[in-house]
């Protein structure tokens, strides 16, 4: 699939505009500060219903006004679909898909396939565990199905049960827990199962990466909470994470949160044998990071059988020339947005300068 066209009003800085886009590598050139990572973030917004710098909606809207709209038409098999995404100040959000509301982002969820390539991914290498989950619920959700359902389930229960615990601290009666577990269980298990599907995965594309671009050896890690050095049969996770929640009863108890579960996993990744969270340089945290990017890539291409599209934002002026040529090697004849400051030494199939928010094509 690749994106024909946008079109953008009151988004960000970005000026009301039309932009037509070409099949191959769209260059983005322009000084800082002048739209050029907005327009990323856009296309991203249609992909995933959510901002990729981890904005909420409301700062999406142009500074001074109240609502922002972004339209999409995307060539799939040479039908055209049209995503729109519209929203106002203290309203929901309108998400179109061929003119037809949809329900929930879920059911955006594959519509425009994207891989985001940017500065910030380092953190997932870098910072603590939830930016890792983060990252992988939003990786698997676009390619399993059911993910992103189990997962908001999951959270819902967890809440109450917390809540409950705080109830039974002063007087309620233990009993009703049960009921509280067995469904945390039911959907904890179906998210394990799949994050540790989707880990191996990822193991499989990571090792391959590492292997060409640094001759390193990489292995990932799945920390899960259920103690499992293999969590894919759900019956035994099922089982272990039930165990595992009555073992922990007193101290849920004594904090008023569960301890074990899906919302406290991890995953690492080991470079050459160690942590790379812990003991890699930052240039090798910055391959690893790549890699994993690059693996994300090759999962979603094989999962959906599609094309995606990759979001390169300023990444380029990052990488050694020799994984700038690894890069566009491997992402040749895919629909590429590359962002950059100037238009030299990246060749593209169209330029398009940015300027104050406005987008020329050249
Ligand atoms: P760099 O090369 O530094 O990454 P860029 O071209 O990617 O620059 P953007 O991140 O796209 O820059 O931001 C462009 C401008 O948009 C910034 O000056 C920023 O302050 C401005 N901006 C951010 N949010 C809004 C908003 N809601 N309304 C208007 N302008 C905004
Ligand atoms: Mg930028």
């Amino acid at each position: 699939m690749y994106v024909k066209e946008l079109f953008v009003d009151n988004f960000r800085n970005l000026q009301k505009q039309k932009i037509e886009f070409c099949e191959g590598i769209n260059i983005f050139y322009g000084l800082n500060a002048q739209g050029k990572s907005n327009l990323l973030e856009s296309i991203r917004l249609l992909s995933m219903g959510r901002s990729f710098r981890g904005s909420k909606t409301t700062e999406l809207i142009k500074f001074g006004e109240d609502y922002f709209y972004v339209k999409a038409i995307i060539c799939q098999e040479n039908n055209d679909k049209k995503i729109e995404f519209g929203y106002k100040k203290n309203e929901n959000k309108v998400i179109k898909v061929n003119g037809n509301k949809i329900k929930s982002t879920s059911e955006l969820l594959g519509q425009l396939l994207t891989v985001i390539f940017s500065p910030e991914d380092l953190n997932i290498i870098k910072e603590g565990p939830s930016h890792r989950r983060k990252y992988l619920d939003s990786c698997i959700s676009v390619v399993e199905k059911n993910y992103l359902y189990n997962l908001m389930q999951y959270n819902k229960i967890l809440m109450n049960r917390n809540k409950l615990l705080k109830s039974i601290k002063e007087g309620k009666s233990k009993s009703i827990l049960e009921i509280f577990d067995d469904q945390l269980v039911e959907y904890g298990a179906k998210i394990i199962v799949m994050r540790q599907n989707y880990l191996k995965n990822v193991e499989i594309n990571i090792k391959k990466f590492l292997l060409e671009i640094s001759n390193e050896t990489a292995e990932i890690v799945y920390l899960n909470s259920v103690g499992l050095k293999d969590a894919s049969d759900e019956e035994i996770v099922k089982k272990r994470l039930k165990e595992k929640l009555s073992k922990n009863i007193d101290v849920d108890l004594r904090y008023f949160t569960t301890q074990v579960g899906p919302h406290r996993e991890d995953f690492k990744i080991i470079i050459n044998g160690y942590d790379s969270r812990v003991y890699s340089s930052q240039g090798q945290q910055r391959t690893a990071a790549l890699c994993l990017k690059l693996s994300e890539f090759e999962i979603l291409k094989k999962e959906t059988s599609e094309k995606p599209v990759l979001l390169l934002d300023d990444v380029m002026s990052e990488l050694d020339e020799n994984r700038k040529k690894y890069v566009l090697e491997r992402l040749k004849g895919f629909q590429t947005f590359i962002t950059h400051t100037t238009k030299r030494d990246l060749k593209g199939d169209c330029y398009f300068k940015i300027s104050n928010g406005v987008v020329i094509k050249e």
